[in-house]
């Protein structure tokens, strides 16, 4: 279950609190609750959470920290370059971070969703020389890096700066041969570095693990007695040189069934990769906008659309080819917010989608739908 990265022994299993279960306007931390008292009950320590998550770090506190002996679990931050202007901001942003969490340090630091670009602000602001001066202090235990780009700007990266301790990556069946993810190619180009890794979107924001889907169908038929999802955990956690395998869980279920898979993991026989290959085949027949609901292009919005609600309208309609039953989410998704006809096409949500969606195109080819 465990390897010995970094340090410590860490179960392959994180806790991811980006996408946490809510009731009404807050979040649920009676589940919540239970669902960190589970996990660390079945030996998994690694808690993920940013700056840029909202509420996330208070619950991490709420849910962890107040609850839990520090040295029981490990917690990862993050620091975006979206919010910081100069040097002194980075300081900022670390010390509220620790704040809301509640915390004098933490395990993992990474610079939040690198690619080219960001990494030249990095470069120009000093940012490799903070995490290492916070490392140096004993404020972070580990530093390194969450990446949104191709394999060649990472290999440029991981040159320029061979002490980055590990890269977080975004890692699915679905992606790993996708020229736009290059899951395969930024995995392989990571390894190359002798950089240890951590996955993130191994569910692809849920999209692999939906029973009631084509897909579920798909793989319920190869195999009846595991879950969809479980496909997509062991794909990703039986790779070489994972420090943890992030999910964002949000009830007891999923949680249940991802601490079954990797407890018992097993890698993937040839012929099971075979379904999955199969199953990428059926899925890429089905044309959608792979937006994982990270949310980041929604800050940078200034007619404040919600950008990720809208999509997933849209990808109903190109899976089934109607709007019909589309009146209700499309109210609510718009709902005191702008509307596809608001955008100005400024694509300023562009240059932060970590899936390269050509966000303003399709808020053009939505108004004739819904509007
Ligand atoms: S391009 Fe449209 S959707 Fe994107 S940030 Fe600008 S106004 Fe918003
Ligand atoms: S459109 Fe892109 S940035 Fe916005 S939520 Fe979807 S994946 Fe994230």
């Amino acid at each position: 279950m465990t390897d010995n990265y970094l340090g410590k022994e860490i179960g392959k299993l994180g806790f991811g609190f980006m996408r946490l279960p809510r009731k009404g306007n807050d979040f649920d931390y009676e589940l919540i609750n239970r669902m960190a008292d589970r996990y660390l009950e079945a030996g998994f320590t690694y808690f993920d959470t940013a700056y840029v998550y909202t509420g996330s770090e208070e619950a991490m506190r709420k849910t962890l920290v107040e609850r839990y002996p520090r040295e029981k679990y490990q917690i990862a931050s993050k620091l975006n370059m979206l919010n910081v202007q100069k040097p002194e901001d980075m300081q900022e942003v670390f010390e509220t971070s620790l704040k809301r969490l509640g915390t004098d340090y933490l395990d993992f630091y990474l610079l939040h969703g690198l690619n080219a670009m960001s990494n030249k602000k990095c470069e120009e602001i000093g940012a490799w020389d903070f995490v290492k001066k916070l490392k140096a202090e004993g404020k972070i235990k580990h530093y390194g890096f969450s990446y949104h780009d191709n394999a060649e700007n990472l290999d440029e990266i991981l040159t320029n700066h061979p002490d980055a301790e590990f890269v977080q990556l975004q890692i699915n069946y679905l992606d790993w041969d996708s020229e736009d993810v290059q899951s395969r190619k930024v995995y392989e180009t990571a390894r190359r570095h002798n950089k240890p890794v951590l996955i993130m979107e191994p569910l692809k924001g849920g999209l692999l693990a939906n029973e009631n889907s084509t897909l579920g169908e798909f793989l319920k038929k190869a195999n009846p007695n595991v879950s969809v999802a479980s496909w997509a955990v062991r794909f990703a956690a039986s790779l070489d040189g994972l420090i943890a395998m992030l999910s964002g869980m949000n009830s007891m279920e999923q949680l249940e069934d991802n601490i079954k898979t990797v407890q018992n993991l097993k890698p993937l026989a040839e012929s099971e990769m075979k379904v999955l290959q199969e199953a990428v085949e059926l899925l890429n027949s089905i044309p959608r906008i792979p937006c994982t609901d990270c949310k980041y292009c929604v800050e940078q919005c200034p007619e404040n659309i919600n950008i990720p609600a809208l999509i997933r309208i849209y990808n109903n309609y190109l899976v089934y080819n109607s709007t019909a039953n589309s009146e209700m989410p499309f109210r609510m998704a718009t709902m005191n917010r702008g509307r596809p006809s608001s955008c100005i096409t400024c694509r300023a949500c562009e240059e932060q989608c970590p899936q390269h969606i050509e966000i303003s195109e399709l808020m053009s080819k939505m108004v004739p739908l819904y509007e």
